[in-house]
Order: structure tokens, then sequence, then C-alpha cells
């Protein structure tokens, strides 16, 4: 993707991007789209974590995994079929293609704008240049998107083979007959999920008392709920204590003196963010635990220097990283787009049962508004479509009294689809009242959202209010 001419000469550009991931390719898009002039450095392939080992990858098996369970399960929907394993290089070759579609349609994607594409490492050497392989590449605004990396625990050594990290999960070979996975927050679950339905024996060892814990506890339990009728094995509450390599694998050591016996151990403890050595700190950004420090403008108190994506604190999406780039690059172009509410970037995990969110949990709503916060949980159990699908869960919503719903909690299998309809309520401040008026189809999902509304508002239909 370099462009050799530019690379040895040098660039000027009015926006220099380090890192093509989420963040720093949508700023890059955005910004030549309003008529900017760009220069995108990327070490590795444009698309970055999300689409190359994030996002997209898991998501293709975790397709496969719900195949796979629908092929086990067929029978109670009346169709006859056998479930006889999973074909491993074959997923893979499923996912691979799935990628390599997108990133053809990326790259092509960023060579109809004009982007000036440079391979490489760069690195911050002023306010206004980033140096890569001894040449300089500057611009008015130079835009950081240098994103993240699987982190791991101190002394905990990740070989990439028996003790793995999700890069290495997805490119796994052979399904493992069992594997400990460690960290029971989104990326852990997920994993979890589709190995067990792949027909792991797969066990999470969580420190904290519940899974996801970032989500409403009710969400974390139906979950667990969900996850112990499958047979995926939970110690919550239970720190990890050490591992060491056996012949056929590890042996994990967890508070309590417990050991588990596995194939692997994927770490799952959260993505630390890629700004160690860039230059950062010394051209004067402001690092928090090595997160940069934003303010809700993503500047970093450096004139001209922005940042966006996973290396600003706060919560890891793809979809923030693509909102905090169209933003900067709008923000550069003098348009002063409204700052983003980052309350209201929707959150799902994509295991079976998905969990998807947007918004207050109950808990901090009660931080913040003390007693004035209403509740509803509607049952799954009272929608038909989700009955069709067998899968149970509920849709909760946390609103303040006579006020607007604050926070949506949904859990069951194809929430994800509704958390559209969830972000739309609490970014336009919906009163139960306003969404309970509107009509929805029946029978969809969609419906107890409808319903939970309707009983929020004092006229149930299908629940008990
Ligand atoms: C297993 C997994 C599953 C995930 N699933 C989801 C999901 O379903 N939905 C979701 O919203 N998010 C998901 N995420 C999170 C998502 O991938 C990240 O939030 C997103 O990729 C962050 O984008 P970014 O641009 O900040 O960083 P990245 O995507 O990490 O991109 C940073 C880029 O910068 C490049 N770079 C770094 N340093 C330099 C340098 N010095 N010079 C040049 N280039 C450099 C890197 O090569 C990389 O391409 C998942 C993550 C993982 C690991």
């Amino acid at each position: 993707m370099s462009d050799r001419e530019t690379f040895e000469a040098g660039t000027d550009a009015d926006v220099v991007v380090l890192g093509g991931g989420s963040g720093g390719y949508a700023t890059a898009l955005r910004a030549a789209q309003l008529g900017l002039t760009v220069t995108l450095i990327e070490k590795d392939k444009v698309g970055g974590t999300c689409l190359h080992r994030g996002c997209v990858p898991t998501k293709a098996l975790l397709h496969t995994a719900e195949v796979a369970e629908t092929a086990r399960s067929a029978g109670q929907f009346g169709v006859l079929t056998a479930f006889s394993g999973i074909d491993l290089p074959a997923a893979n070759a499923y996912k691979d293609g799935i990628v390599a579609r997108a990133y053809k349609g990326l790259q092509g994607l960023i060579r109809s704008r004009a982007i000036t594409t440079v391979e490489g490492t760069g690195r911050l050497v002023s306010p206004t240049t980033v140096e890569v392989d001894g040449r300089r590449h500057s611009g008015r605004h130079v835009v950081l998107a240098t994103g993240s990396y699987s982190r791991s625990l101190p002394g905990l050594a990740i070989d990439g083979q028996r003790v793995i990290a999700s890069e290495h999960a997805l490119a796994l070979e052979r399904v493992p007959t069992s594997a400990v996975v460690l960290g029971g927050g989104v990326i852990g679950c997920e994993f979890a999920s589709l190995w067990r339905s792949f027909g792991v024996e797969v066990t999470i060892v969580e420190a904290l008392p519940r899974l996801i814990a970032a989500e409403d506890e009710a969400s974390s339990k139906a979950l667990e709920r969900a996850f112990r009728k499958r047979r995926i094995g939970l110690k919550v509450g239970r720190p990890f204590e050490g591992v060491e390599t056996t012949e056929h694998g590890v042996r994990v050591a967890i508070a309590g003196g417990e050991t588990i016996e596995a194939e692997v151990l994927l770490v799952a403890v959260g993505r630390g963010p890629v700004t160690a050595d860039l230059g950062y700190a010394e051209q004067g950004v402001r690092l928090d635990r090595g997160f940069v420090s934003t303010d809700e403008r993503l500047r970093t108190g450096v004139p001209g220097v922005f940042a966006v994506g996973d290396i600003v604190g706060g919560i890891q999406l793809a979809h923030r990283g693509f909102a905090q780039g169209m933003f900067v690059a709008e923000e550069i172009a003098g348009l002063r787009p409204p700052v983003i509410d980052e309350r209201g970037i929707p959150r799902v995990t994509y295991c079976e049962p998905e969990v998807a969110s947007v918004g207050l949990t109950e808990a901090k709503a009660r931080q913040q508004y003390g007693e004035r916060i209403e509740t509803f949980t509607y049952d799954l159990g009272g929608n038909p479509k989700s009955n069709i699908l067998k899968t149970q869960g509920h849709v909760k919503l946390v609103r303040v009294a006579d006020g607007p719903v604050i926070g949506i909690h949904m859990v069951g299998e194809r929430v994800s689809e509704l958390v559209g309809e969830a972000q739309l309520i609490y970014s336009w401040e919906a009163y139960p009242a306003d969404v309970a008026q509107l009509v929805h189809a029946h029978p969809t999902q969609n419906e107890a959202l409808g319903e939970a509304h309707l009983a929020l508002t004092g006229k149930p239909l299908h629940a008990h209010g």
C-alpha cells in the first residue's frame, strides 16, 4: 500500500493520521471527504485490530458457533439433522474470506479518497510531524490512533502456544479439547461461548464477583445462569494465581487452592494502549496509565494533536473509534460537531445468549439520581418471537421517575439487533410514553422493547405490571 515516491520525499498534509485501525481510517476517510489532504501511516494492515484480529473474525467464528448450535438442536424444531463436529480449517477459511473481502473494500475506499498512505512504524517527533524510517511526514494537525494490544498479568507470559491471547485463539488450526479462559469480560465470554459451541470443555476464571462486570448486574446474572446451563465452568470472584505447563497443556492455579488442567489458557484480561516509545510523552501529550488523556473534543493538550480510538481512556469499541475519527475530522475542518455522549455508545457481548446495552446501569443510575429511579424488567418468556427461537432473557429499562429512559439492558439470542432502537430511545431522551405509543411489529423481538415501555407507562399488555 505504500506510495514509494511520497515515502521518499515525505509528505505535507492538512492531517497526518498515525495508525490505520477503526479510529485512524475513519479520521482519514472523513477528512478526505471534507476536502482535506491526508497522510495515513500504518505499520501493518489498514483495518487494524477490529478487521484483522477483533470484531470481524470473532463474529464470523461466533456465527459458525451459532450454526453448530442450530445443527445440534435442530430436532426440537422438527428438522432431522446430525451434528458431527467442527471442521476448523473450513471455519477459518470462511472467517478469513470475510476479513479479506472487507480488507479489499477498505483499501479501495482509501484509494478512492486520494489519501496518501505510508507503510511503516511512525513516531511523533514534533506536534506537527511523524517520522517513519527517517522520513518526516508533517501536517497542520496530527491524529494519534495507534490502538491497543492484548494485555497480560504481571509474570504471566503469553507464549502463543499453550498460553494464548485472542489473536492466537483466532488463528488456531485445531479445536482444543479443553480451555481455561482468564477474564470474564467481553472477549473472554465471547471465546468461552464459541469454544463451548465447538465442543470444548471451558472454564472461565474471573477475579471480580461477576462476569461482564461493567454491565447491569441483572445482565451478568442472566448470562451466568445461561453459561452454567451450557456447562461452561465459572470461577467468579476467584483470582488467578499462576500457571505451569504440563505434558498436554497447562495447569492453572486459582485462589482457594484449586487447580484446573486444560489444553490452553486464553488470557483475556483487557487491552492496553499502544502509546509507549512513540514520542507522545516527549511531545507533551498527557498520558494516564498509558492512555492518552483528552478533553471532550479529543484534544490532547498539545495544540493541533488529537487522539482517537482505544488509546483514549474509556470503552474500547470499534464504533466508538469510527465516531471519534469522524468527529476529529469534522473538528479539524471547522464544523464544530456535537460532543460524543460516551454513554450513548451501544455495547454488545456477542456470546450465546447475547448481552446488549446502552446508557446507565441501575447501579450507576442510583449513584447519580438516588431514589428517583424506576426500573422494569420484561421477561422474554412473554415474547412470542423469543419463544419461537427458544431463547431466554430479558429487557430491563432504567428511567428517572417522571423522566426519560436512561438505561436499557438486554439479554437473549439476537438482542444485538435490538440495540439500535434502544440507542435511539436513550439518545433522544425518550419518555416511556413516547415509546409506548409506537406500534411494534408482531411477532418480533423488538416487541419486547415496546412491551417494557408499555408496562413502565402503566399499561402493560402482555406483562404483569
Ligand atoms: C478479540 C476482539 C474482539 C473485538 N470485538 C469487537 C466487537 O465486536 N465490536 C467492537 O466494537 N469492538 C470490538 N473489539 C475492539 C475493537 O477491535 C477496537 O476497539 C478497535 O479496533 C480500536 O480501534 P483503534 O483504531 O483505536 O485501534 P486498532 O484497531 O488497534 O488500530 C491501531 C492501528 O495502528 C497501527 N499502529 C500502531 N502503532 C503504530 C505505529 N507506531 N506506526 C504505524 N502504525 C501503528 C496498528 O498496526 C493498528 O493497525 C474487539 C477487539 C478484540 C481484540
